[in-house]
């Protein structure tokens, strides 16, 4: 009994070697407890149907042994890789286009799974997804869980390492809410639940699993938003801030323009938080390009200028790069010290900047997720933001608020939401918004076009290029194979090369090192690459005013806010910008939210229409970037499970029992390894 889960590493999980830890450590996976509640986002259904069953143009799956020799044809840059094979008793070929390399995994007799397009008049599959378990280990007759993975880790692999470790620790699992609330919603007990999401017999069961694990998820969520908000209610011991408004003046009298009547608001809401004795917890959303980095700015001023050092983090280093850059052209003038550290930062240099950090050196530290390393100690710490917020885990977040007594925290996102939405999700934050943008900006045209315009395409983007300006081409997300975006980005990069022979084409993937990155990055900011070909790496932030022209492969395999996010990084300069959605969607859904794109670049309306599309119903929902993310919960579709479990949190925190009855010794136990309010509960 009182097995800790969370405290067991992975390694100790029966045929799970230190590679294969590795492996899962890149998607987050540590603990026993991460492995056990890292949950499917779907199922495949194995469930098998003879080829006779399957109609010609369904998409099917089905368990078939290699019969014949694989053969590659070459047409051009296109491959195609096709084989022989027998499901039950039916032959049939097996295609996969560019995916050439899998050939040497075909051999003969090995039993492999493929999903894909059925054409029945040819007997042939257009194979879009293939799976090459290792004889025996397939399920077949049932659901078998599909997994984010990324890296080297392979569904097969994970799928082995979580059905060894439920064997392993199941017994140790345990329920953690209160009886009476399992009763009250009739709720599957905790143990059963994780199991059968991860193994269920059949949908209906996986979905009892689910209402489970979500209530459980947005329960402890709300818990612990409550608990704090109750235990900090009366607290006046936050930094006051004692910078002057005529000091703050002199530096926003620098910038080149002057901040829009939003932007002005927000900044004194902003400055009476800091000026006051509570600490602040503030969520700063607005628009993409709506100018909040200047906000920020200015809080992080008032902090030096009180005496004191900020922080800001960001999730990309691309990011952390052009904030440190931009802040220092803002504050060099006035003799304070911008750093910047992120994982790349090395050896001497990183030793000189914590070691000035903790001297109060360097007075606002900029930086990825390295900021919340151990080894880094500020000597002041009294303002954090945090930029790009959904990126970031609420835990992240705390720990760097530790590294400070009490400091205030700003949270910027450029995801808006509706605030109703915002405030329960965000319970226990104030929010500003900047819904106006600076002035003098060309908006941006969305044009939606189907892949037989992509001629025009090119036309139009030689056109832009030709005239100085430049483009980004965003290749097609495919989901759960980060390795096959990356093999995306580069064909891309080939075509797109050949098609602007004149011009210089960049290339930027999340495998590519960090420095290579930079380097990219450089090459764009500076104008000595035209076109830039990539992933959605750069999705978030990243500021080239004479990039001018957005295009999107597949755009329809991106949601709306993902969609929005892409189009800002054009318009944020003096030229006429335009987004280009090349996209054949199939779906009535589709065609809508594509509409969605073409007749709105007003966040807060795309957010709105993207909510009204949605229904509920999805059965694992869908990630909604923006609000917080949970593992098997989504905020918009299980909207009304997250007002029930608000309700039932509040009640509890406002019972005096739970404060000190040993029955609620496990939930309170919650708060503190949730380590979300760890400090301010011990303080
Ligand atoms: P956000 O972070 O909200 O997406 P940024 O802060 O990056 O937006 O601002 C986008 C661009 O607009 C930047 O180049 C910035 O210098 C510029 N900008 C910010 N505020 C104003 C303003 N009031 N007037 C004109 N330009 C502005
Ligand atoms: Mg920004």
């Amino acid at each position: 009994m009182n097995i800790r889960l969370d405290q067991i590493p992975v390694e100790k999980v029966n045929g799970v070697g230190a590679r294969r830890a590795e492996e899962l450590h890149a998607v987050g996976i540590f603990t026993v407890k991460d492995l056990i509640e890292y949950f499917p986002f779907r199922y495949e259904d194995f469930r098998q149907k003879s080829l006779g069953e399957i109609k010609d143009g369904d998409k099917a799956t089905v368990q078939a042994k290699i019969v014949g020799l694989p053969i590659v044809q070459r047409f051009g840059k296109k491959t195609k890789l096709s084989c022989k094979m027998l499901a039950e008793y039916s032959m049939f070929t097996a295609v996969w286009f560019n995916r050439g390399y899998l050939k040497e995994q075909l051999e003969l007799d090995r039993e492999i799974i493929v999903t894909g397009k059925w054409d029945g008049r040819r007997l042939q599959m257009n194979v879009t997804h293939s799976e090459f378990p290792d004889r025996g280990t397939i399920r077949s007759g049932s659901l078998q869980p599909v997994y984010s993975v990324a890296g080297n880790l392979t569904q097969n692999s994970l799928r082995k390492a979580i059905a060894s470790a439920l064997d392993q620790y199941g017994e140790a699992l345990e329920e953690v809410l209160p009886q009476q609330l399992v009763d009250k919603y009739k709720l599957m007990q905790r143990p059963q639940a994780i199991r059968l999401l991860h193994q269920p017999g059949d949908i209906a069961e996986g979905q009892e699993a689910r209402k489970r694990m979500v209530y459980e998820e947005l329960f402890l969520f709300q818990l612990r938003l409550q608990a704090f908000r109750s235990l900090n209610r009366d607290r006046r011991d936050g930094i006051v801030h004692t910078a002057t408004n005529s000091t703050i003046r002199e530096f926003v009298r620098s910038f080149p323009f002057e901040l829009t009547d939003a932007q002005k608001r927000v900044e004194l809401e902003i400055l009476e938080d800091m000026r006051s004795p509570y600490c602040m917890n503030r969520l700063l959303q607005g628009d993409v390009g709506s100018g909040k980095t200047a906000v920020a700015a200015v809080a992080l001023y008032t902090t030096v200028r009180s005496g004191f050092q900020g922080a800001l983090m960001v999730p990309t280093e691309i990011l952390a790069e052009q904030h440190s850059r931009s802040l220092q052209k803002m504050f060099e003038p006035f003799g304070i010290t911008v750093g910047l550290l992120t994982s790349s930062v090395t050896g001497r240099k990183r030793k000189d900047l914590l070691a000035g950090l903790q001297m109060g050196l360097t007075d606002i530290l900029v930086g990825t997720h390295a900021l919340i390393q151990e080894e880094v100690n500020f000597r002041d710490l009294a303002l954090v933001v945090t930029d790009e917020q959904h990126r970031f885990g609420v835990n992240q977040r705390s720990v760097l608020r530790r590294k400070g007594y009490n400091p205030d925290v700003l949270t910027m996102t450029a995801t808006p939401i509706p605030r109703t939405l915002a405030i329960t999700a965000f319970g226990d934050m104030d929010v500003s918004t900047i819904a106006e943008r600076p002035k003098g900006r060309v908006p941006i045209e969305t044009y939606w076009v189907k892949h037989e315009m992509m001629e025009r395409v090119l036309g139009f983007i030689r056109r832009e290029v030709g005239q100085g300006r430049q483009a980004y081409v965003i290749c097609p997300l495919i989901e759960e194979s980060d390795k096959l975006d990356v093999q995306n980005a580069i064909d891309l990069h080939l075509q797109m090369s050949e098609a602007l022979p004149d011009y210089k084409v960049g290339l930027l993937h999340g495998r590519m090192s960090a420095a290579e990155k930079e380097e990219t990055m450089r090459e764009f900011y500076a104008g000595e690459t035209h076109v830039l070909v990539s992933t959605t790496v750069v999705e978030v932030g990243v500021d080239v005013p004479n990039a001018t022209l957005m295009v999107i492969m597949d755009a329809d395999r991106f949601g709306l806010s993902q969609l929005h996010q892409l189009r800002g990084r054009v318009g944020r300069g003096e030229h006429a910008s335009t987004c280009v959605l090349i996209a054949d969607p199939k779906s009535e859904l589709g065609r809508q939210r594509m509409g969605v794109m073409t007749e709105t670049s007003d966040g807060f309306e795309v957010s709105r229409r993207d909510l009204e599309l949605r229904g509920p119903g999805d059965f694992f929902g869908t990630k909604q970037s923006g609000l917080p993310e949970f593992k098997v919960a989504d905020m918009v579709s299980d909207f009304k499970v997250l007002e029930e479990a608000r309700e039932d949190a509040v009640r509890l925190v406002e019972d005096s029992f739970f404060w000190t009855s040993p029955a609620y010794e496990g939930l309170r136990g919650t708060l503190e390894t949730g380590d979300l309010f760890k400090g301010e509960l011990i303080d």
